[in-house]
């Protein structure tokens, strides 16, 4: 794809929903594209932030690959300024770091050499370094290496077109319902963003939904029917929904940490919109996956880790149904 495209004596990027339009010299909303002598250049480019080896289960994906490795890389800027970020060092850091080149063969070396199944592009937002991710995907895919994107689901439609056949699992935050709030205090479009978890669906990557709900922000019993009722009605029953807790941070430090039992009201209401496989993230409880048709358990987790994988070749040892997601490395 063409990353930008020429309008009038600007450019405009097409990484992003924004769709800046960019004098010469400009950057974007993001802060790490910017319009330098005729060309969107990603300045980010061969420049991470942060590189870590991460159990699959923290991105957090429980239907693909589980008990894997996952090679998790990001760097700075976001196109989003959410005020509960748990990643603001990087995702609101302007300077740009002062670190060595890691070009995409350097990054797919490392994973191959941490024994990770997979590169995660994470941390911050990957759709606005969509250009050196998609060079370190395209090489992992030759090492036998799958790419996953943890987004804010704020691409373009142009991106989640180019990503098939490169990103082989996107989980994307569903963060609100509510477009006053996407538009208001996170700078995003809650339209845009089901319009895009649609597309993904669409294109067959595989999709798992996280909710970080936090206190008076997002976890009314309405607000938390209309997402589970999206996701169950037009993205599927199967899909896995994460309902993470939240920790007061960045600037969303007066509000109380999200408890237990609001957890458990949220999980109620996803299963009571027929959601098949609702996990509970950020606390210690048990997140096991179970047969949607016997109920056996088939994935046991503690925590990040699998202490049990029960299925035989994607499928529950019981009934022998099928569980969706991708189980197998080649
Ligand atoms: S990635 Fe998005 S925010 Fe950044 S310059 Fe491109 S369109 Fe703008």
């Amino acid at each position: 794809m063409n990353y930008f495209t020429p309008k009038d004596d600007k450019l405009v990027c097409l990484l992003c929903g924004h769709y800046c339009t960019l004098k010469e010299g400009q950057k974007g909303l993001c802060g790490v594209n910017q319009n330098i002598a005729g060309t969107v250049k990603n300045m980010v480019y061969g420049r991470p932030s942060a590189l870590h080896v991460d159990p699959i289960e923290k991105k957090p994906l429980y239907h693909f690959l589980p008990s894997s490795k996952a090679f998790s890389m990001g760097t700075i800027g976001c196109n989003f300024k959410c005020p509960f970020c748990q990643n603001w060092s990087l995702s609101q850091e302007k300077s740009l770091p002062d670190t060595d080149y890691f070009s995409p063969e350097r990054i797919v070396e490392l994973a191959k050499k941490n024994d990770c199944q997979s590169i995660a592009f994470t941390y911050n937002e990957p759709t606005i370094f969509y250009p050196y991710a998609k060079d370190i995907a395209l090489l992992a895919h030759r090492e036998g290496i799958k790419n996953i994107y943890v987004t804010n689901g704020f691409e373009s439609s142009e991106v989640i077109d180019d990503m098939v056949g490169i990103i082989d699992a996107v989980n994307v935050d569903l963060k609100s319902f509510s477009h006053n709030y996407y538009q208001k205090e996170l700078g995003g479009n809650l339209e845009l963003i089901l319009e895009n978890i649609k597309h993904f669906k669409r294109n067959h990557i595989w999709m798992e939904i996280t909710t970080l709900i936090i206190p008076t922000k997002n976890d009314s019993d309405e607000e938390l029917r209309h997402m589970a009722a999206f996701i169950a009605q037009e993205i599927g029953r199967n899909t896995p929904w994460h309902l993470s807790a939240f920790h007061p941070d960045f600037k969303e430090t007066a509000l109380p940490s999200t408890s237990v039992q609001t957890l458990q009201r949220a999980y109620a209401i996803a299963k009571e919109a027929g959601l098949h496989h609702v996990y509970l993230g950020n606390v210690h409880l048990e997140n096991d996956t179970r047969c949607a048709t016997c109920n056996e358990i088939l994935i046991q987790r503690s925590h990040f880790s699998v202490i049990q994988n029960r299925l035989i070749k994607g499928c529950c040892p019981k009934c022998l149904n099928p569980l969706e997601g991708i189980f197998d490395a080649n």
